[in-house]
């Protein structure tokens, strides 16, 4: 059986129709092959027919399992339009051979209408939708092209969602403002009924001389001078947000409400690798397929270092498993420094994305700036996370750590 691989599309590319201040795909355009065509904003091709049909087969072809996943992102995704989602449909369908095709889709939420609602729940997509918590957070950050706030639409996106009982859930990225209101955001997200919750803290980082307020974007590895957004998450303040959130949903939600980074925990816990890449050992195994098909070695590394080659020209499955992938892979477990090496929990945090490794160690090695808060969450779900595991080994449901929850908080604190 060959190795499994994940691909995430980007049918529109580095276009969208918002124009949010944290956006690390936008300048994609600056950084992408000499020679490419470059679209104005307000063009909004995607990806052509031939590069969609051979993206479809050779995506199917290329995975040894009954099932194959799409997820489909941006940009923004549905600037492509239905039409285009309706021909991928057909692809998959054409090129099928027996297996079980489910997609995903993230999107801004702006441009859906009845007309996605209905396509979106005809084809089973599961949705991702972009929302930062309350107006007061979500405006702050993600305007429209024209500055605009876009909160109102994103809620009406929702709504409607719920009307056609589309599957969806919510991402919310963490930045400066909203990290501060653990319990306003949480509320707010159990509220407008998303039942399984991503928590993405924001950590770019802007080169120094760049002439931009922009995060004009920089691979992580490079030596050029560079300082942080003044957006991004502090690293304390996001465990202050996740032990926030976690105390709450321990003893009222669990069972309920999912939030991503509690089931990865929970995973590591158990003893398994957890889903999520940023806690895994390696990387490698989910790259990114380009609006002209172009494949590079992950989200966080779209840029001309980490190009792996066109699906037009060579085989999918050859470029996924070439050598400078699997080395890009285990570089996150080889770049870890002492720090990291030597801590109780390695087994579930491996050292986090190492986009986020931008802090020099005296070792030679970068640590996470997310760190202080990984260490101050596992350090609080750890007696939590002692007493799920148990539940779940003896076949019991972990949702009775809601019953034990104040016990166990007691017995930390003592
Ligand atoms: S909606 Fe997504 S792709 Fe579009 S600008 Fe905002 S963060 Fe970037
Ligand atoms: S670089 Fe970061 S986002 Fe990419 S696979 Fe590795 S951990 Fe995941
Ligand atoms: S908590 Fe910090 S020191 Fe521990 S593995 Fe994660 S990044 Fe490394």
């Amino acid at each position: 059986m060959r190795p499994p691989f994940h691909l995430m599309a980007k049918p529109t590319s580095y276009q969208c129709n918002l124009d949010c201040d944290y956006c690390f795909y936008l300048e994609k355009q600056h950084y992408f092959q000499k020679g490419q065509e470059r679209p104005k904003k307000d063009t909004f091709s995607h990806m052509s027919d031939e590069v969609l049909k051979a993206y479809i087969k050779q995506y199917i072809q290329s995975q040894d399992t009954p099932v194959v996943e799409f997820a489909w992102q941006g940009g923004e995704p549905t600037t492509a339009g239905l039409d285009f989602f309706k021909k991928a449909i057909q692809y998959q369908r054409r090129f099928a051979n027996g297996k079980q095709i489910n997609n995903s889709l993230q999107t801004n939420g702006v441009l859906i209408n009845d007309d996605w609602c209905r396509f979106l729940k005809q084809h089973n997509f599961l949705v991702g939708i972009s929302i930062d918590g309350p107006k007061e957070f979500h405006d702050h950050y993600r305007l429209s092209q024209g500055g605009k706030p876009t909160f109102d639409k994103v809620m009406a996106a929702i709504e409607r969602m719920k009307q056609h009982k589309v599957e969806f859930n919510t991402l919310t990225v963490l930045n400066d403002l909203n990290i501060d209101h653990p319990h306003k955001v949480y509320q707010f997200l159990k509220g407008i009924g998303s039942t399984f919750l991503q928590f993405i803290p924001i950590v770019e980082q802007q080169e120094i001389r760049a002439d931009s307020d922009r995060a004009m974007l920089i691979y992580p590895e490079s030596t050029t001078e560079k300082k942080l957004m003044p957006f991004s998450a502090d690293g304390k303040k996001y465990g202050d947000f996740m032990v926030a959130v976690f105390d709450e949903w321990v003893r009222k939600d669990v069972g309920k409400v999912y939030v991503q980074m509690f089931d990865c925990a929970l995973t590591a816990w158990y003893g398994h690798e957890a889903p999520l890449c940023i806690f895994r050992k390696e990387c490698g195994k989910g790259m990114v397929i380009e609006r002209n098909g172009d494949l590079y070695s992950c989200d966080h590394y779209v840029y001309p270092e980490y190009y792996l080659g066109n699906i037009l020209e060579e085989d999918m499955s050859r470029l996924a498993n070439q050598p400078v992938q699997s080395a890009f892979g285990k570089a996150k477990a080889d770049d870890l420094g002492i720090a990291c090496k030597c801590c109780e929990f390695r087994f579930a945090c491996n050292g986090g994305c190492p986009k986020h490794r931008i802090h020099d160690n005296a070792d030679g090695s970068r640590q996470n700036h997310l760190c202080a808060g990984y260490k101050k969450f596992f350090r609080h779900v750890s007696p939590y996370m002692d007493y799920m595991v148990k539940e779940l080994r003896s076949n019991r449901a972990p949702a009775s750590i809601m019953y034990a929850a104040d016990r166990i908080a007691l017995q930390a604190s003592a």
